[in-house]
C-alpha cells in the first residue's frame, strides 16, 4: 500500500520534470494564479457539494503541469488544465474561468462524481524576450 503510494509520487515527480518548466513553455507569463472550487457528489443526493477551494501559484520557476489530482482517494483521474492554459497565453487573456466535470472511472467511482470550477489569472511580462 506504502510502496503503491510512492510509487504514484514518483510517477507524478517524473511527470512534472517531463512537462518542463513555465518559463521555458510560456516565456511571456511572469505569475499566474490558478484558483479552484472542488465538488463532490455524494451517493445521498443529486446536487453537488462543496468539497474544498484552493489556489494555485504558478511561477516561472514551477513546472509546467497543470494536472489537478480529483479529491476523491478511489479516482486516479485528474483534471487537465494544460490546453486551457496553453490556448489562453498564445490568446494573451488574462483571465479565463470554466468547470471541468471528472471524467474518473472504476471501482468504487461513480461517473460524474466530483467537478472543479476554476478561474486562471496571468499575469505577463512586458517585454518580448530576445532569442
Ligand atoms: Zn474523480
Amino acid at each position: 500500500m506504502n510502496h503503491n503510494n510512492m510509487q504514484r509520487k514518483q510517477e507524478l515527480l517524473q511527470k512534472k520534470i517531463d512537462a518542463g518548466l513555465v518559463s521555458e513553455r510560456y516565456p511571456n507569463v511572469s505569475s499566474m494564479e490558478i484558483k479552484m472550487i472542488y465538488f463532490q457528489r455524494t451517493m445521498y443526493s443529486n446536487s453537488d457539494k462543496l468539497l474544498m477551494l484552493r489556489t494555485v501559484k504558478v511561477s516561472p520557476e514551477s513546472h509546467a503541469y497543470f494536472h489537478m489530482q480529483c479529491m476523491k482517494k478511489e479516482c486516479e483521474s485528474t483534471y487537465n488544465l494544460k490546453r486551457t492554459i496553453g490556448v489562453m497565453v498564445k490568446d494573451k487573456k488574462k483571465k479565463v474561468s470554466g468547470k471541468i466535470s471528472c471524467s474518473g472511472k472504476g471501482e468504487g467511482v461513480k461517473p460524474k462524481h466530483a467537478c472543479v470550477e476554476y478561474e486562471i489569472t496571468v499575469k505577463y511580462n512586458n517585454k518580448r524576450k530576445k532569442a
